[in-house]
């Protein structure tokens, strides 16, 4: 069957246009906006519903051929402490797209949710609309439990969790790690759960080798990029580098990402560094635009990830897209890609001491290899390869669901 499709993509609590590195927008903002695009260039037609407010106040917009924004209306839901505590009113919400849907005269194929609160509107509009629901997680309440002591979370996202990994007719999990996880949480194995990894612009992310693309060449020893989340365990990692400076080895870490200066995690961080003596080593960029990035990875030695929990990780992806070798935990996608001695090193998270000889491994072995041996082994991640897999999974399921 090669049908054309109109997909409902709800991303209730984040933007696909919002600032990535904020608080809450990263890696799932640009999962929804690249496989959006892609869908749309192999013709489908796919509405991203959210209710973040999208630039100008408008109600919708076109991102790409075939491809919509819509804004869910700002007096819904637009509000931190709302996403943050799940006090979401869903039925007001699944009505507006009723609503929205009888208006335009749409049948949807099917719906795409991303993270527990879409997926928690996805089911009462599967049910509605009688139609396949697809849901990605990105992050997983159960796992953030799970990688940090004393970390709490809300019984109401747990047991959404169960209940979606039970009831929606695909479960996508973006690594090995997150499929046997939801494979716990859902009591069994079962085949609607399966894996399907998080791309890169292999176009964008590529090694700068000429002086004027590449601003800086590795003027910065060590460069993270990401939201300032605890999850991401920045702490550790000045705590790695704090160990490195007592062994009389001097770095400098480039911190891209955050909520700006002012914010309460920016003053833990720069109080933090100044306690270990580290002021002078560590500089905050702020957030930088995803299209500036590759010259920030391309002006770094060695991408360092020092999370405690990742579902999948693109920054590592990308720092590796770039050529630049990468010091990670041994979580979420770096698990699976990265190859000790090839393109970087694992360390077990939450081990600073673990972590800073992962960096000093990646030092060395960024000093002997080339940016494009180290691109090579992400040479198979494009989104492309990732939107034809997503569209095999979505016929999959209007497949089997009608029958
Ligand atoms: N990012 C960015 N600018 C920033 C910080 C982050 O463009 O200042 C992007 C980064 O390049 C990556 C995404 O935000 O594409 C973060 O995704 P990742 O999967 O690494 O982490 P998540 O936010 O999903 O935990």
């Amino acid at each position: 069957m090669t049908t054309r499709m109109h997909i409902a993509m709800l991303s209730i609590h984040s933007s696909p246009l919002g600032k990535l590195g904020a608080r809450d927008t990263g890696g799932m903002s640009v999962y929804v906006r690249e496989l959006g695009r892609r869908l749309g260039e192999k013709g489908h037609r796919v509405d991203i519903f959210t209710a973040r407010t999208i630039p100008e106040k408008q109600h919708s917009l076109w991102l790409a051929e075939g491809v919509r924004l819509i804004h869910i209306g700002e007096s819904l839901a637009d509000s931190n402490e709302g996403f943050a505590d799940g006090v979401i009113d869903w039925n007001t919400l699944a009505s507006w797209i009723e609503q929205f849907r009888l208006a335009q005269e749409i049948g949807y194929s099917l719906i795409h949710s991303n993270y527990w609160l879409s997926g928690v509107l996805g089911v009462q509009l599967a049910t509605t609309w009688n139609c396949p629901h697809v849901m990605t997680f990105h992050t997983l309440a159960h796992a953030k439990k799970e990688s940090s002591a004393g970390h709490e979370e809300h019984e109401q996202r747990l047991a959404a969790e169960k209940n979606l990994t039970q009831n929606c007719t695909t479960v996508l999990a973006p690594t090995r790690i997150e499929l046997n996880r939801l494979f716990g949480i859902n009591g069994k194995k079962t085949t609607r759960i399966r894996m399907l990894g998080c791309g890169v612009d292999l176009e964008r992310f590529r090694p700068l080798p000429s002086v004027e693309e590449n601003f800086a060449k590795n003027s910065i020893d060590l460069l993270f990029v990401g939201r300032f989340d605890a999850m991401k365990g920045l702490p550790d990692l000045l705590q790695s580098l704090a160990f490195l400076k007592r062994e009389n080895i001097e770095l400098c870490l480039g911190l891209i990402g955050g909520d700006g200066t002012g914010s309460p995690v920016w003053h833990e961080l720069s109080h933090q560094a100044e306690a270990l003596e580290l002021a002078d080593n560590v500089v905050f960029y702020g957030r930088v635009a995803h299209e500036l990035l590759p010259k920030y990875y391309n002006s770094a030695t060695v991408v360092v990830l020092p999370s405690h929990y990742e579902s999948f990780g693109l920054v590592t992806l990308e720092a590796l897209a770039c050529g630049i070798p990468v010091a990670a935990t041994r979580v979420g996608i770096a698990a699976d890609v990265i190859i000790p001695g090839v393109n970087g090193y694992l360390a077990e998270p939450q081990e600073p001491e673990s972590l800073a000889k992962a960096i000093i491994s990646t030092l060395t072995l960024a000093a002997v290899t080339s940016s494009s041996k180290i691109r090579q082994t992400v040479g198979g991640y494009g989104w492309q390869n990732v939107a034809d897999e997503l569209e095999g999974v979505y016929y999959n399921n209007l497949n089997t669901f009608h029958i």
